[in-house]
């Protein structure tokens, strides 16, 4: 049996060698003769692997001293939630930039906590480009301004973080972190949701400046108060075990690759072969996204004729090309090109696109 080259939104690939080193660990981790996810998570032995999952993961961002890492649950919707919960009084307004799926279900999901008003919305070209930054209309007494810096269906990403003044920037970034080097210091608190670019889901990798998490804004129980998760270094309960584990060894991988300097080499080489063989089909295939806000994760295309859309995802996973099939939302075809996913990949997908073409002209 082989594995196939996996384009899958998410849950995504993972990096074979994250995936042999823990079939490898799996029966006898760490000499414990047990499994990572059969040991007291507050044992030694899970305690000093989980210490080193956070420092890895400083050491690739530059997290700066003052802010937490926390390692928690819920995936990245839960936060939609628990966001403002944490960070905005009844009531208080809280600006999102709106620029795909996944932003509208923030603002929805925010709302049962605070007042949370869409300050700039690409809808209008169907969530084709990212509001420019000159017309968002941001409140300077705003809980906080929400961005999701990748629409994972949209097929569009931020490039370059904008400014928002002194109010704190919370940013979704569940399908590009860890994608390109990030000024932390920028942001207030980031999260996302594992299983695109980190490891299995069901974990979610918070970095929230210090100073934030003595906001108060109403009584919560302890279990939603990102302040007591820092406080007690994200084992308030049992955390994901299995999923710290996999974070953790897909974060020593990136190391080894060379950081994020060279994913974001990677990936910028991974999405412009991938755009050059839409943009140079001759109308074959079709990108509606603006040039300037292409996703370097997510490539969404159409054919010419949808109807061959079927034909293509079908004749693609047959030749080992998997998850073609874009959201449902859209139709279409989306390609995710995760850390996780080489470029020998995305060379086989352009070399079936080209022969499709030929066989389908
Ligand atoms: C996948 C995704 C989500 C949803 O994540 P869940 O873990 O399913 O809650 C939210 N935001 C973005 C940008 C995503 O890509």
């Amino acid at each position: 049996m082989s594995r196939a080259w996996n384009f899958s939104a998410g849950p995504a690939a993972l990096p074979m060698d994250v995936l042999q080193r823990a079939q490898a660990e799996l029966l006898d981790w760490n000499g414990a003769r047990a499994s990572v996810m059969e040991v007291s998570h507050r044992g030694k032995a899970f305690m000093e692997m989980a210490a080193r999952a956070e420092s890895d993961l400083r050491e690739l961002l530059a997290v700066p001293s003052d802010y937490k890492v926390l390692f928690l649950q819920g995936g990245a919707t839960q936060h939609f939630a628990q966001v403002p919960m944490n960070l905005a009084a009844d009531g208080q307004r809280a600006d999102y930039i709106v620029n795909g799926h996944w932003g509208e279900k923030a603002v929805a999901e925010g709302a049962f906590y605070a007042d949370t008003r869409v300050a700039a919305s690409s809808k209008a070209d169907g969530y084709a480009s990212i509001p420019a930054r000159a017309g968002w209309d941001l409140d300077p007494k705003a809980a906080y301004v929400h961005v999701t810096t990748n629409e994972t269906i949209h097929g569009v990403e931020m490039h370059g973080i904008p400014g928002v003044g002194n109010v704190p920037l919370v940013a979704d970034m569940s399908s590009d972190i860890l994608s390109h080097p990030l000024d932390v210091s920028k942001f207030g608190l980031i999260y996302a949701g594992a299983q695109k670019n980190i490891g299995p889901s069901g974990l979610v990798v918070m970095i929230v400046r210090e100073g934030l998490l003595e906001r108060r804004p109403r009584p919560l129980p302890k279990i939603f108060r990102y302040a007591e998760h820092a406080a007690a270094d994200s084992m308030l309960n049992t955390p994901n075990t299995w999923g710290w584990y996999l974070a953790g060894l897909t974060f020593q991988w990136l190391k080894q690759q060379g950081g994020l300097a060279e994913m974001g080499r990677r990936n910028q080489a991974k999405a412009d072969l991938l755009y050059a063989a839409i943009d140079d089909s001759g109308g074959y295939y079709r990108n509606r996204v603006v040039p300037a806000a292409r996703s370097r994760m997510n490539v969404i295309f159409n054919l010419h004729d949808p109807a061959l859309e079927p034909v293509f995802v079908a004749g693609a996973a047959e030749a080992g090309l998997l998850a073609l099939k874009g959201h449902r939302a859209l139709g279409g075809i989306r390609a995710s090109l995760y850390n996780a996913v080489p470029i020998d990949a995305v060379r086989a997908l352009r070399d079936f696109m080209a022969g499709f073409a030929k066989a389908h002209g």
